[in-house]
């Protein structure tokens, strides 16, 4: 508590500071964050907020989980840098972990630093192992926006200034399972899905068009790539959402809670994938960094520690007490989601709630697409923590549209 108050009595520089950032990313108000403390976010006045967002899904432990600190600081005392040409030890027990949670099929993992490098090394290697370029993804799809995965990004929005972006890529309704039968050929390399399209706007993945994709895959040689990014790590109530649907993806894409909030993305792939990469094929200077990989084994021990049953029954209790609290209001369409990734579907537009619940309740939540209220707590959220943030969204949702 005293670093925090220390912290919160601190001068901070507001507009010096912001006027040299790009402004690319829109900005919610002045509020200047400078600490955290398990699920809540503590400001520059002292302020604390009930972060229903875990900071856009990657904070799974919450704020100064002891395990996770420890680890960084261990590490960051030892050797915080160590190039990939090099062998190291914290590296090897991070791949080895990750590999044990991940099914048995997925041997092999290339690490980078963010989902969107984790999507483009899914889009390279899958070029590589079947020697064709074509790639089908969704619409409403979001998978990042490096140049290479912004391709893949349906959102008009964040793409079309900057077409012509890569070649052969089509998009296919979400769940129209005649639309992926014709768009997978014999040039396709790869079928990307988010199995629960979480920007998009919180949709599931229907079973038949999941099981259908990977058929068609297997059918005409082309990889099921599953963008695990936002979904990993327990956020659905399992390790990954594709194991909801009994999938067996050839790759899959991680990152936001692979480091616990710790910058770190990882592509997770196949030993026949392997066979294919060549030395060179890719590489990343800060990828299998000895901090992010140490934030990495840290995370990972502590999800295996009972935090992923945690997330589904915390996730059960949020779902009902949604439903119960605001469910049977006119202002909301549905509610939907799995484990601890939920989103309240609106009759209206979702940013103005948003504002209120930051301002009036000190509640931190996230928009999905342009109606939706989307929640993505740390998965050590408490009951008594669940029934705030429920409290704060019933008062704040009116009675009617
Ligand atoms: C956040 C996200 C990405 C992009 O991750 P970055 O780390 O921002 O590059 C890709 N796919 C999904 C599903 C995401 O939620």
């Amino acid at each position: 508590m005293d670093m925090v108050q220390t912290l919160a009595d601190t001068e901070f520089a507001v507009s010096s500071t912001h006027s040299y950032e790009s402004g690319v990313v829109p900005r919610r108000g002045e509020t200047v964050m400078v600490a955290g403390e398990g699920c809540w976010m503590i400001d520059s006045e002292g302020r604390r907020y009930l972060d229903m967002t875990s900071s856009q899904g990657v904070a799974m432990l919450g704020y100064g989980h002891p395990v996770l600190t420890a680890a960084l600081q261990e590490q960051a005392g030892r050797l915080h840098a160590c190039p990939n040409f090099f062998h190291n030890d914290t590296r090897a027990s991070f791949l080895e972990k990750l590999i044990s949670v991940t099914p048995d099929h997925l041997t092999r993992a290339f690490l980078g630093n963010s989902g969107a490098e984790a999507i483009d090394g899914a889009i390279k290697f899958a070029r590589l192992a079947t020697g064709r370029t074509g790639i089908v993804a969704a619409r409403n799809s979001f998978h990042g926006r490096t140049v290479g995965a912004l391709a893949l990004t349906w959102n008009p929005r964040y793409r079309r200034k900057f077409e012509p972006l890569l070649p052969d890529v089509s998009h296919v309704h979400f769940n129209n399972i005649e639309q992926l039968d014709e768009a997978v050929d014999e040039g396709t390399a790869a079928v990307v899905l988010e199995v629960i399209q979480a920007e998009g706007g919180v949709h599931e993945g229907a079973a038949g068009f999941l099981a259908a994709a990977q058929a068609l895959c297997r059918e005409r040689g082309a990889l099921l790539v599953v963008d695990e990014v936002q979904t990993g790590f327990g956020r659905t109530g399992r390790w990954f959402s594709f194991q909801h649907y009994d999938l067996e993806p050839d790759i899959i894409a991680l990152a936001k809670g692979l480091g616990g909030g710790f910058p770190m993305g990882a592509t997770v792939y196949t030993e026949q994938i392997q066979d294919s990469l060549f030395s060179g094929a890719h590489g990343s200077t800060f990828g299998g960094n000895p901090l992010a990989c140490a934030a990495g084994i840290a995370a990972l021990s502590v999800y295996q520690d009972g935090l992923i049953e945690q997330a589904e029954r915390a996730g059960k209790r949020l779902w009902e007490a949604l439903e119960a609290a605001v469910g049977s209001r006119r202002v909301v369409r549905e509610i939907r989601g799995k484990g601890l990734l939920i989103g309240i579907d609106l009759r209206t537009k979702a940013v103005p709630f948003l504002k209120t619940l930051m301002e009036e309740h000190s509640v931190l939540a996230l928009p999905a697409g342009s109606t939706v209220l989307r929640l993505l707590p740390p998965l050590t959220i408490s009951d008594e923590e669940i029934d705030l943030a429920v409290e704060a969204i019933a008062a704040t949702l009116p009675d009617s549209v």
